[in-house]
């Protein structure tokens, strides 16, 4: 790409963030970071395709958000600080307007977590964006999927299901009439990782991870992991007064927002486990977040709402999942 290095510096080194732990940023063949010795350095990555995860036409600060925030969001579920990432981002061509948006877009949202962009790579291509964050623990404190015990009380943050309703009206525009369809939409769009809360988090939950598939889907990572079997009264999801009017509409997809809660994806909320001994101190840390069921001894996931059972296949649970 004609100009790679003018591009590079032009946009991708010009966050005014300043982290004493980065030793060296871009410029160099790597980067380096020092680490405090009572740390762990947790890391992730994740990659957004156009066209795969976003329409090719999609806002560039909207893009820059939907990668970004779901990288925190990963970090957010281990309970970690966000620290330092960097971006290989494949560019079809050089769109100064597109960059600008792009970068404004993710340094707002790195800078509002300390988070410092310390390198990366940049090449011509189909247009995609691969981050890897790293963030910091506590030594050996970080939230895991696997710790999960029978008991343990299962929470989530925030409310659920709006994101899955959202989508419902971007994909059919016919849906536009619908009660607080606008407001929805928009919501599709904004994202919010749990990085704060989660940190708190940190040696008061058994397990936790961020609701990046649906709840039903998730929960079953947990499961997995810990060797637990769950049981979710669907009558305590929480969910908001905007989409409990959407969902009674008749042409909504699903005539309860229950049912929004259990199969919406993309939500960024954490669900977690906590020993009900601690589910007290857990509460006192924010009324976003609400308990919706316990770990069993089984491993199935069982639904259930005023006493009788819900078949979970139908919001996509199942058994041989990973
Ligand atoms: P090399 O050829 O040694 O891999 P590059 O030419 O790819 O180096 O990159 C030059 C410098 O710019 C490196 O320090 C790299 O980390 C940084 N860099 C390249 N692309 C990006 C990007 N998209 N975001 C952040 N830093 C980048
Ligand atoms: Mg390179």
């Amino acid at each position: 790409m004609a100009g790679e290095f003018d591009l590079i510096d032009r946009y991708f080194c010009r966050q005014k963030l300043q982290r004493s732990d980065v030793v060296l940023a871009q410029g160099d063949d790597c980067a380096i970071v020092s680490v405090d010795a009572d740390k762990q350095i947790v890391i992730s990555t994740d990659t957004v395709v156009a066209g795969t995860h976003f329409l090719s036409d999609a806002p560039a600060a909207w893009v820059a958000h939907k990668a970004l925030a779901s990288n925190l969001s990963d970090l957010a579920a281990m309970g970690a600080e966000p620290a330092w990432v960097s971006m290989a981002i494949t560019l079809p061509s050089f769109d100064s307007q597109w960059l600008e948006e792009f970068c404004d877009s993710f340094f707002a949202l790195a800078d509002d977590h300390n988070l410092k962009l310390i390198g990366g790579d940049t090449t011509k291509g189909p247009l995609s964006i691969s981050l890897t964050i790293q963030g910091l623990v506590p030594k050996g404190k970080a939230l895991t999927r696997s710790g999960a015990r029978t008991g343990d009380i299962i929470c989530v943050s925030g409310s659920l299901g709006d994101r899955h309703a959202g989508l419902e009206v971007l994909l059919d525009k016919s849906k536009q009439g619908l009660p607080f369809a606008k407001q929805l939409e928009q919501r599709h769009f904004i994202s919010t990782s749990r990085v704060a809360l989660a940190q708190k988090l940190v040696g008061l939950a058994s397990s936790c991870i961020d609701i990046s598939d649906g709840l039903v889907s998730d929960i079953q990572h947990i499961m997995k992991r810990s060797n637990c079997g769950a049981n979710i009264d669907v009558s305590k999801l929480p969910v908001s007064p905007e989409l409990e009017a959407f969902a009674q509409h008749p042409d909504s997809e699903y005539s309860d927002a229950w049912q929004y809660a259990l199969c919406s994806g993309e939500e960024y909320e954490l669900c977690f486990t906590v020993a009900p001994d601690l589910l007290e101190s857990v509460q006192a840390l924010s009324n976003e977040i609400k308990a919706i069921g316990v770990m069993n001894e089984s491993d199935d996931l069982v639904l259930h709402q005023a006493g009788s059972t819900l078949d979970a296949k139908l919001f996509g649970f199942d058994h041989f999942r990973e």
